[in-house]
């Protein structure tokens, strides 16, 4: 996924390439881990680009999503957060959500394979994604929970 992966999608959807457009999807490639909400985004993009507001990040989103270029996701915290597709990944990733600070980690590996092949056997179901969210406490919490006890 790079920047002729937007040129390429919004040509093809018959979308115009806009400088608007590649600044905001470049503001999501350097923060790929970032899980960015639009204002999060907006906030990163309107320092350098103070043309670009939240309506437009909003309508680009949209954009992106229908392009299949971002995952909009849904992490029960009240807003929407955004990541880019990977295309290299057969299956999405996992995420492990702190309840405590709210960081947002990644987990590579799907490790649901057993799982997947028991749901096929027994529904004869068959997969294409998943989307599976963990909550807890992140180590950097548990640190931190641990140092106000003493
Ligand atoms: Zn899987
Ligand atoms: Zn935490
Ligand atoms: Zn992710």
């Amino acid at each position: 996924m790079n920047i002729e992966t937007l040129k390429t999608r919004l040509i093809n959807a018959g979308y115009k390439v806009t400088k608007q457009r590649e600044i905001i999807f470049n503001a999501l490639l350097e923060n790929k881990e970032a899980h960015l909400s639009p204002e999060e985004l907006n906030e990163i993009v309107s320092k350098k680009n103070p043309e670009i507001g939240i309506a437009t990040i909003y309508r680009t989103l949209l954009i992106f999503e229908e392009l299949n270029l971002v995952y909009k996701l849904d992490f029960d915290d009240n807003r929407y957060r955004y990541e880019l597709v990977d295309e290299d990944e057969y299956h999405h990733h996992h995420h492990l959500i702190c309840t405590n600070c709210g960081k947002v980690e990644e987990v590579k590996y799907d490790l649901l394979e057993d799982i997947e092949r028991q749901i096929k056997k027994d529904y004869s179901f068959d997969i294409k994604n998943h989307d599976l969210k963990f909550y807890g406490i992140c180590s950097d919490c548990q640190e931190k929970l641990k140092d106000k006890e003493k």
